[in-house]
């Protein structure tokens, strides 16, 4: 493989509720896969500031959200490997996930209750200054996609506890060849981690980096697992590279 592996999904116990793995153990688990760096995406939505006693001061809520973050970027450090931040955001709408990349820890801080707007709302305010990524937008449960409120799709989520439909975000893909396809193993517990992922063109450091090579279209999928899904994802670079 020529390039870095990373892994633009994953989830930490600190902060998702639903994470099972402790940060620094996430970490560890890449670095033996192989892997150059992740992207921490815990869930930020309307339901998880419900579960924050302090969530009327955002700061506080804040210190809890980026508690993950912090510890999977502590480790990071400690053995030389990229830990980013990213976000997966949830509104009030519906159940509908979205990954969010070209922020900081003061972005998060200065933009207080973002998810308690629409995705539409969200998009329109932001979409010049983030990246918007509409995670396993097929998934068993998920709302009519807006595809105006994105700038791409997960076409692989390697989530192995549910029925992603990932051809059918493939079939998203297609259909709106401005989309940026990503892949990403949507690591929630032990056996979830790297299973899917992206190989850069070079080392990232921060989630402004990051954006910066996925909107260069700089980079390939990767996923073992998904590898019909990653043949596909170079077919349609091939025919776009011929027109
Ligand atoms: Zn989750
Ligand atoms: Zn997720």
């Amino acid at each position: 493989m020529n390039g870095y592996l990373y892994d633009p999904h994953t989830h930490t116990a600190e902060t998702s509720k639903c994470g099972h793995l402790p940060a620094a153990e996430v970490v560890d688990r890449y670095v033996k896969n192989g892997f150059t760096g992740l992207v921490v995406t815990d869930h930020l939505h309307p339901e998880y500031l419900s579960r924050i006693d302090t969530m009327h001061n955002w700061d506080a809520v804040m210190d809890h959200y980026l508690s993950g973050y912090h510890a999977s970027k502590k480790r990071g450090d400690e053995v030389g490997f990229d830990v980013i931040l990213g976000a997966e955001f949830r509104f009030p709408e519906n159940d509908n996930d979205y990954l969010v990349y070209g922020i900081d820890e003061q972005w998060l801080r200065s933009h207080p209750y973002a998810c308690c707007m629409s995705a539409q709302e969200f998009y329109d305010k932001f979409h010049n200054e983030i990246l918007i990524i509409h995670a396993h937008p097929f998934r068993e449960g998920s709302a009519p996609v807006q595809e105006t409120a994105v700038h791409g799709a997960e076409i692989i989520n390697g989530n192995p506890r549910h029925d992603n439909h990932n051809d059918k975000a493939l079939a998203l893909c297609r259909r709106h060849p401005e989309y940026f396809r990503t892949a990403g193993s949507d690591t929630h517990q032990a056996g979830d981690e790297a299973r899917a992922g992206l190989i850069l063109p070079r080392r990232v450091q921060d989630s402004y980096a990051y954006k910066a090579i996925i909107e260069s279209r700089d980079y390939h999928l990767w996923s073992p697992t998904f590898q019909s899904f990653v043949d596909a994802d170079e077919e349609i670079r091939a025919e776009e590279a011929a027109n």
